[in-house]
């Protein structure tokens, strides 16, 4: 069992503000929001980051990114744009060792998510 914020979120150990779940994903509004609509999109799966893919994740990413650009049209973002993000490593700005996609609009964004 992986001692992982994220994981335990999927597990249901710490809340969270969900806005989408099926089997094998989960999108919930980031605790810091950096933009009007700011939301992660992690697997219920435990994969470290994007380096970490392996084959048997393609698909998994593949669906991460339909599922991410379905949410944000929910969200309303899609028209005007938004951006779809995922940091890898210490010096990718990455905090949660746990794959995720930040989901972020509702405003203009600058040129580093940082
Ligand atoms: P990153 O820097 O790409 O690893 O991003 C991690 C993100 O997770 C940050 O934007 C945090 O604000 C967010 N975060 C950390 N803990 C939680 C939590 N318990 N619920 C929601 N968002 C979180």
């Amino acid at each position: 069992m992986e001692d992982c914020v994220f994981c335990k979120i999927v597990r249901g150990e710490i809340p969270c503000d969900m806005v989408y779940e099926d089997e094998r994903f989960l999108v919930f509004n980031d605790i810091q929001p950096q933009a009007p609509v700011h939301m992660l999109l992690i697997p219920k799966k435990h994969v470290k980051s994007i380096s970490a893919m392996t084959d048997e994740d393609i698909a998994l990413v593949g669906q991460m990114v339909n599922i991410a650009t379905r949410i944000a049209a929910a969200a309303g973002i899609s028209a005007k744009g938004f951006r779809l993000v995922t940091n890898s490593g210490k010096e990718g700005g990455q905090i949660v060792p746990h794959l995720h996609w930040h989901i972020l609009g509702g405003r203009q964004l600058s040129g580093e998510l940082g």
